[in-house]
């Protein structure tokens, strides 16, 4: 479960067909995907039909994973699909990292998913008691295993109609590369092009850093099938109605990406306006809180005319700490990733601008900053609207019962965080931001209506069981008498 102050993103993907230096091209589309998850990384290549894949993952950043010597063996392939991850399925070990590679009846298949299935554990539950073998506990493993089975070497396709939930991933097989988007769209996949070669990323960022153009958004609901004979679409869904996740928009994405044609940044300047519009007061300064939350700030600042002060610091070579989060550990985390320039806010009317509060915990720390620093007023501004509800789609938030606006009423919120007001953006300034109808987007982390019902009681039911049975087989191990007559 997610300690942190911040939801977290699950996942980035890149894939590159038939290029001499697909593994170089995917290593440099893996930093710019870095913010997507820090957990893991790996890269997978293939030379040709029947050559076996050449695999690397590790955990870590990018620049900790590959080595000059790990890039030289990968680079005999044209093929590549690399990813980042972040675990909100399964746990954060090598063993989980991805890509994830088998062979199978129809040779060897790598995959790389962003998102998460929501019938991951009646899928699973059915594939083990025909036979299947788990070797990671991620739920991207259920789709290679359906790939596998006899009915995906007939058709592919019919075995992705088997899924549910939220993905975006890329496959490489013995001959190809898919990309593989859900008929809601939650998570983005973009395609582009580098001279002949075709290339499958998260989002735009990753296309910029190779010089690739960007084609266009692999639809929801569409299958891209890259090889030899160049690029055709499949439609294998039930078209289903838009539900791309907002908070894309809002936080996850890279400022200088384009989701649905609109540049991230423009939007995130947009509902800093909008913010503004809803939430305005008399200050002095506008601060934002680095890096997601400038934009939003200088929309603040110019819809209401009040300078723009980057009075936060970001430290970005902190990387992550494993000390045990006492209070005074949790202090110095604080400090330690924003510093605060004393001197711009002392005496000051202050706007802390920033992208989401989800716990509060930092929140509250850094007006303790503003007010040690000598600041006159602080009045908080956030640019989307209160986290209430779980995400089952492939982002990390902290269990609903710790989110910060489920444990206050909004007017006991300025209290306990210490500020003079708080003012969060509503849901029809936000959406109004993107340009884009409500209909199109996944709101459920704030309204609670989530387009993929979740069974949970299934999914409760089938994990309890799960753990009864090798709770069995455990104390069958331990005490072999009591279960001889039961073979
Ligand atoms: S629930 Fe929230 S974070 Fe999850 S996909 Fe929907 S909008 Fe995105």
């Amino acid at each position: 479960m997610n300690n942190s102050d911040k939801p977290r993103d699950e996942c980035g993907v890149f894939a590159v067909y038939s290029h001499p230096d697909s593994a170089l091209l995917t290593y440099y589309g893996l930093f710019a995907l870095q913010h997507r998850g820090q957990e893991s990384a790996g890269i997978v290549t293939a030379a040709g039909s029947n050559e076996p894949f050449n695999i690397h993952r590790g955990m870590g950043l990018v620049s900790q994973v590959f080595q000059e010597k790990d890039l030289q063996q990968l680079r005999i392939g044209t093929r590549a699909i690399g990813h980042v991850r972040y675990s909100t399925s399964g746990s954060s070990t090598l063993k989980n990292a991805q890509p994830l590679v088998v062979d199978c009846a129809r040779g060897q298949l790598a995959i790389a998913h962003n998102g998460n299935l929501v019938n991951a554990a009646v899928l699973r539950e059915e594939l083990e008691s025909n036979g299947s073998i788990f070797q990671t506990t991620v739920d991207s493993e259920i789709i290679l295993h359906l790939l596998a089975r006899p009915t995906g070497r007939k058709n592919v396709l019919s075995a992705l109609r088997l899924v549910e939930g939220a993905f975006s991933f890329v496959l490489m097989g013995e001959q190809e590369i898919i990309g593989v988007r859900d008929p809601f769209g939650f998570r983005p996949l973009v395609l582009g092009k580098l001279d002949d070669a075709f290339i499958l990323a998260s989002e735009t960022c990753a296309l910029d850093l190779v010089h690739a153009d960007y084609i266009r958004e692999i639809e929801p609901g569409e299958v891209v099938i890259i090889n030899d004979d160049g690029i055709r679409s499949e439609w294998p869904f039930k078209e289903e109605r838009k539900a791309f996740c907002i908070f894309e928009y809002v936080y996850f994405a890279r400022p200088d990406s384009l989701i649905n044609d609109k540049n991230v940044s423009k939007t995130r300047v947009a509902m800093g306006v909008e913010l503004a519009r809803l939430h305005p007061v008399d200050a002095d300064i506008v601060v934002p809180v680095p890096d997601s939350g400038n934009y939003a700030a200088l929309g603040y600042s110019h819809e209401l005319n009040i300078p723009y002060e980057p009075a936060f610091v970001r430290n970005h070579y902190i990387g992550r700490t494993f000390l045990q989060p006492t209070q005074l550990i949790r202090d110095f985390n604080v400090r330690v990733k924003l510093n605060l320039i004393k001197e711009l806010v002392k005496d000051k009317r202050v706007v802390v601008v920033d992208d989401s509060v989800v716990r509060g915990t930092t929140a509250r720390a850094r007006v303790v900053n503003l007010r040690e620093a000598g600041a006159k007023e602080v009045h908080l501004r956030i640019s989307c609207p209160p986290h209430k509800f779980a995400c089952y789609y492939g982002i990390d938030f902290p269990d609903p019962k710790n989110l910060l606006a489920n444990q206050f009423k909004t007017e006991e919120l300025a209290q306990y965080l210490e500020v003079d007001s708080i003012g969060y953006l509503d849901i029809e300034g936000m959406v109004r931001a993107t340009g884009l109808p409500m209909n199109e987007f996944c709101l459920a982390c704030f309204n609670g209506q989530y387009p993929v019902p979740m069974d949970r009681e299934l999914d409760k039911f089938i994990i309890e069981r799960r753990s009864a049975r090798s709770r069995a087989l455990s104390e069958s191990a331990a005490h072999p008498q009591l279960f001889a007559g039961l073979k």
